[in-house]
């Protein structure tokens, strides 16, 4: 039974952290001519507008994207992750696309997309959200097995984002082993898995699972908003890569220092490693 609706949390810290990166990919992937597939094996329903009683009941995007909306700082990145958001509002803000519609930006022509989604409600919304162009394809299926069918892609160059509700404690271990099924399938992709830190515990597990996985070139990136606590929902969240672009890790240098400050209270940090070298 899925319960999970990601219009409670849209525009919340975890978002910007798991946009600005998949935003840093996707833009990564078009600066060469010859297409490229994105699968997004867990979508969501694509666009989210924040007036709705989902988002006002919790009002998290309140700690995340209002708090960066007048964001007037140095940071190439920032500028360019807010202007996007702005592209789905007018003058204020009122919607927050998901990341199917934030990959819909960095599709063009010769790149096909591949969306997820089994819960009804949310596929029925990423359906009527991603209609109009032939080379997006939605599936209201299993992302983790759909993932293994559209590996390696006839075009040989894909990334991959993994984003799993984590209501169910095995999609921590389910994660880690569909990203390494399909790595053996097709070891030159990007994927991204995205993580909350709820129990520290986890995620430690989770990187160790990965690091003994025997893939190569593993980065993460972690925005914490408060320090470690079991005593109450998610503290951080991350993304951890394998295959980044080589320009990711300076990118988020620069950012994640700025994030925190703007983000968390006193006790926010930061995490950048590499996991595993190339
Ligand atoms: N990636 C989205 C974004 O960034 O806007 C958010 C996705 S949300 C965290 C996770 C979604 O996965 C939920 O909408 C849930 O219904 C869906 N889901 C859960 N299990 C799934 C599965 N096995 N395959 C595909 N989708 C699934």
């Amino acid at each position: 039974m899925l319960s999970y609706r990601h219009s409670f949390h849209a525009g919340n810290p975890a978002d910007i952290i798991k946009h600005l990166v998949l935003a840093h990919v996707l833009e990564y992937m078009t600066r060469k001519e010859a297409g490229y597939d994105y699968i997004d094996t867990h979508s969501g329903a694509g666009l989210f507008e924040l007036n709705s009683a989902d988002a006002q009941k919790t009002q998290e995007y309140q700690q995340g994207i209002a708090k960066l909306w007048e964001y007037q700082g140095e940071s190439s990145a920032l500028v360019d992750y807010v202007n996007l958001i702005k592209s789905f509002n007018n003058e204020s803000l009122a919607f927050y696309p998901g990341s199917p519609k934030i990959a819909e930006r960095y599709l063009r022509r010769q790149d096909k997309g591949w969306f997820f989604e089994l819960h009804p409600k949310d596929l029925q919304l990423l359906e009527q959200n991603m209609q109009g162009k032939k080379s997006l394809r939605v599936r209201g299926e299993d992302g983790f097995k759909g993932l293994l069918g559209l590996v390696p892609p006839a075009s040989r160059r894909a990334c991959i984002l993994m984003d799993p509700p984590y209501e169910i404690k095995t999609d921590y271990q389910q994660a880690a082993l569909m990203i390494n099924k399909a790595y053996k399938r097709f070891s030159s992709g990007t994927y991204m898995i995205w993580y909350p830190v709820v129990d520290r515990q986890r995620i430690d597990l989770l990187e160790q699972t990965l690091i003994d996985s025997g893939m190569k070139n593993i980065q993460l990136f972690e925005l914490a908003t408060e320090q470690d606590t079991q005593l109450h929902g998610m503290t951080a969240s991350g993304m951890i890569v394998i295959n980044p672009p080589w320009t990711l890790k300076k990118a988020m240098d620069e950012v994640l220092p700025e994030l925190v400050e703007l983000l968390s209270q006193d006790s926010g940090f930061f995490r950048i490693q590499q996991l595993v070298d190339e």
